[in-house]
């Protein structure tokens, strides 16, 4: 054997067709830590643990014999301690003066095992951390929906308390507040638009009597039914509000002087004709439309004073305040 051989960078082996090592270079006795002495004329099993002594009767012996050549064989030896030394065999089936022989040539395996395991234990890891980031992702889905849930809750929590905090309680009409904003509003509406809107103030005629008679508790199912008989009579844009004790107010968008009485008259007439049972129910409404010159205040004032005139001129009746004739009367409210 020369020394290109001897000493490549690879181990070199050669073999009997029975298996016996015939010879073996340098670098491969480095490797198992063996004298030449010790293994020429031994038989190849000498270096292999029992594993691949019987890979190597099963498999090798078989595939060379029939191919001439075997590639790419993982194979752990024994070096002479007993220890495991990794190595890829190839191997070819030669005939040298009539003998055939088995040419191997070993390389060793130690890094790429170790990288292998290294891989494998990063695969292992990151697998690890696949599992954790989808079970993190999972919870993160719950919380979110979670809070998806709470926030519908908050906002259904906070439309019914603002609802509340605009409702009279005992009527569910519009409270006073609620009103107060809504004139302030349609106001500012009309200054910028000018579109024109009108307001009018109802309120029951005699109702001490109601009260004094029948009872408060009676006093208030009127008052519940009176709302609800407003609200009825009403569209969706105006705001029906409990003005005070049993007095309401409807704001009403779009509505100039002329449809203000007629729309205030048709609410008298409804309440007149509503079946109050043994009671007999009516109102006196004030009406008054905006002008330029209001204020929210100046606007109530004017409602005010109409519904006052149709108190003083007999109730049951509807008064806007842009009509004179009732001014000239003169006069008061019983
Ligand atoms: P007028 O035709 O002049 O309006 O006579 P009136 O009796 O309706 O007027 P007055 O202001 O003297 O009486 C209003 C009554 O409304 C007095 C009060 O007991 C009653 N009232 C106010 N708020 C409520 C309420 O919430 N429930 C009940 N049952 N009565 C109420
Ligand atoms: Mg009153
Ligand atoms: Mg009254």
């Amino acid at each position: 054997m020369n020394d290109q051989l001897n000493y490549a960078p690879c181990g070199f082996v050669t073999l009997s067709n029975t298996g016996i090592i015939t010879d073996v270079n340098q670098t491969l006795l480095d490797l198992l830590q063996y004298e030449r002495i010790e293994l020429v004329n031994r038989h190849i099993e000498t270096i292999m643990t029992v594993a691949n002594k019987i890979f190597f009767h099963t498999y090798f012996y078989p595939y060379i014999q029939l191919h001439g050549f075997v590639n790419e064989i993982y194979l752990t030896l024994k070096n002479k301690n007993d220890l495991e030394v990794p190595v890829l065999l190839n191997g070819a089936r030669k005939e040298r003066d009539g003998e055939s022989y088995i040419d191997c040539v070993l390389i060793e395996m130690r890094k790429r095992i170790e990288y292998e395991r290294d891989m494998l234990s990063a695969r292992n890891k990151l697998e690890v951390l696949n599992i954790a980031k989808d079970e993190a992702l999972e919870t993160l889905k719950t919380l979110h929906a979670e809070l998806g849930k709470k926030q519908e809750e908050l906002i259904e929590l906070n439309r019914r308390l603002e609802s509340q905090a605009s409702t009279d309680g005992l009527t569910g009409a519009r409270n006073r507040r609620f009103f107060q904003e809504s004139l302030a509003g349609s106001l500012s509406t009309f200054h910028r638009l000018h579109i024109p809107f009108s307001l009018l103030l109802l309120d029951i005629d005699y109702f001490k009597r109601i009260n004094d008679t029948y009872g408060h508790p009676v006093g208030d199912e009127i008052l519940i039914k009176l709302a609800k008989t407003l609200q009825a009579e009403s569209r969706e844009i105006d705001i029906v509000a409990r003005y005070g004790g049993e007095e309401f107010a409807i704001i009403l968008p779009g509505v100039d002087r002329d449809n203000a009485t007629l729309i205030a008259e048709r609410c008298r007439l409804t309440v007149e004709q509503a079946d109050w049972g043994e009671y007999g129910i009516t109102v006196s409404v004030g009406a008054a439309t905006v002008t330029e010159e209001d204020t929210d205040e100046t606007l109530v004032v004017r409602a005010d004073q109409a519904l006052y005139a149709s108190k003083s001129r007999g109730r049951n009746r509807v008064t806007h305040s842009d009509d004179r004739s009732w001014q000239e009367e003169g006069g008061g409210a019983d």
